[in-house]
């Protein structure tokens, strides 16, 4: 009989989005005339920019002739035309990466969650919270302890290091999902130097990097000195160009980035990654990376840029919803949600039956990012405009 890994019965049951699919079927079963505005789950809804299309399209149409076939791809890390967009990306805002040090993968969920399996389960990691699910989940599937950061109101959700408190592995997310907050470049060093000090490793989420508006927030932690010793950025083209369908992303990986064996031995962190993925990941498919490399071209900046302030317009709606009724919020600026305190004292889940029963309106209750996202809630400015729109006439109307 086959031991079981015992720390997935450690884990929440069910994934967050699935305990919130559950409650709205429920929901619509009882009530088929309810029409429900989806507000909950980070999806995007805009289509994919149209010089994007034709990129995809391109390299389809390459995989049916003889001459263009392409198979497997040698390294499994991206095709070197998509590397050196990406490195070209980076260039744009003045941080210098080599295409070397990028390896395109399908979605940063997965670099996110698999990163894990390079490190010993004897590390202490250190997670902001609230926080993506995926950073706590994947650290408790292989029994790591896990410590905490506290974001929380009195820092406007933005969680600064402990320094008597020792962490091997920390992550962080800026734009935040899901408070929105954002480091600025001053509190990145923060972190970088305690990195540093504990000889520790930053695994820095930059998935919503394209809806920065403020100038003084980076957009990688590699703008900030130091990160190159200590930092793994991942990155994602689901919601810079509405990839959550197509699957791909970017995970960069600094040359001089190591760490010491139990022998002494400096010990590469990419050439261990590269090692995981050579075994464990066949690589991207080809039209699917022709579509990432145009996401990068003057015209596809142009156009995707489009979609987001499509999303950032919607962002703006839920603001000023909330700032007429005076609720106080984090994010919306430089991220696609918004973050709120539940009003009159409500818990995260009674506020989600609240919103789902009398407005019809579906968020994401707080508490299933962590303890300190009880009593709030996230509304996401992924969806259509007029829906946002009327979503919030109902949420002004709402008996509070
Ligand atoms: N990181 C964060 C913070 C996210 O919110 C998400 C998706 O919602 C991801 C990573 C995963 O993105 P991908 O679609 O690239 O796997």
């Amino acid at each position: 009989m086959p031991q079981l890994n015992e720390n997935f019965l450690k884990l929440e049951k069910n994934y967050l989005f699935i305990n919130i699919a559950k409650k709205v079927n429920e929901f619509s079963k009882a009530h088929p005339e309810a029409d429900i505005i989806r507000m909950g789950i980070g999806d995007v809804t805009q289509p994919i920019a149209k010089c994007v299309v034709d990129a995809m399209k391109k390299g389809a149409d390459e995989m049916g002739v003889k001459e263009t076939f392409k198979g497997y791809e040698d390294s499994g890390a991206g095709y070197d035309f998509l590397k050196e967009a990406v490195s070209g990306y980076y260039k744009s805002f003045d941080v210098d990466i080599l295409p070397e040090e990028i390896r395109i993968n399908d979605g940063a969920k997965s670099d996110c969650g698999n990163i894990v399996d390079i490190f010993g389960n004897d590390n202490t990691v250190l997670i902001t919270d609230p926080a993506y699910p995926v950073y706590v989940d994947t650290n408790l599937m292989s029994g790591r302890k896990v410590i905490f950061a506290d974001s929380n109101e009195e820092n406007g959700f933005a969680a600064m290091p402990d320094p008597n408190v020792h962490a091997d592995l920390i992550y962080l997310c800026s734009p935040n999902n899901p408070t929105g907050s954002v480091y600025t470049k001053d509190q990145l060093k923060v972190w970088i130097d305690y990195a540093i000090k504990n000889d520790a490793i930053i695994i820095y989420d930059c998935a919503y990097e394209a809806f920065i508006t403020e100038e003084n927030i980076p957009r990688s932690i590699f703008a900030v000195e130091g990160a190159r010793r200590c930092a793994i950025e991942m990155c994602s083209l689901s919601k810079t160009a509405g990839f959550t369908g197509m699957r791909c992303g970017y995970t960069v990986i600094p040359n001089e980035l190591t760490a010491k064996a139990s022998d002494g031995s400096e010990v590469s962190i990419s050439a261990l990654w590269g090692r995981r993925q050579g075994s464990k990941f066949n690589g991207v498919s080809y039209p699917v990376q022709c579509a990432a490399a145009a996401v990068f071209s003057p015209k596809g900046i142009k156009q995707t840029r489009e979609n987001i302030a499509y999303y950032q317009q919607n962002a703006r709606v839920i603001a000023s919803a909330l700032d007429e009724i005076g609720i106080k919020y984090t994010g919306g600026k430089n991220s696609p949600y918004i973050w709120f305190k539940c009003p009159n004292g409500m818990g995260s889940w009674e506020f989600f039956d609240k919103l789902l029963e009398e407005a019809n309106v579906v968020g994401t209750p707080g508490a299933g990012f962590g303890r300190n996202g009880e009593g709030w809630f996230r509304l996401t400015a992924f969806g259509d405009s007029e829906r946002t729109k009327e979503a919030m006439e109902r949420f002004k109307a709402l008996k509070l």
